[in-house]
């Protein structure tokens, strides 16, 4: 199974991560940045398709995508 980490020290909440998972592995969390937005956290991991899109677009490189 892929290991996606979100570095929640850089998310600020943007959601683009969120919006470019073609497999819906990502979604926002309760918990707000300190930019005071959802931080992203990953929901269903066994989902992904290690494409990496995620990592990609995130603009503060706030993840990470092992596998
Ligand atoms: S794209 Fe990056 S900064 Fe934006 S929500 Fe996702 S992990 Fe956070
Ligand atoms: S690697 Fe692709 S499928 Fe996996 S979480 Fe990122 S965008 Fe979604």
């Amino acid at each position: 199974m892929a290991d996606i980490v979100i570095r929640e020290d850089l998310c600020k909440g943007c959601g683009i991560c969120i919006e470019v998972c073609p497999r819906g592995v990502l979604a926002p969390s309760k918990r707000p940045s300190s930019w005071g937005l959802p931080l992203a956290e990953v929901i269903r991991p066994e989902a992904c398709i290690l494409c990496r899109l995620c990592e990609f677009y995130c603009p503060d490189m706030a993840v990470e995508v092992r596998g």
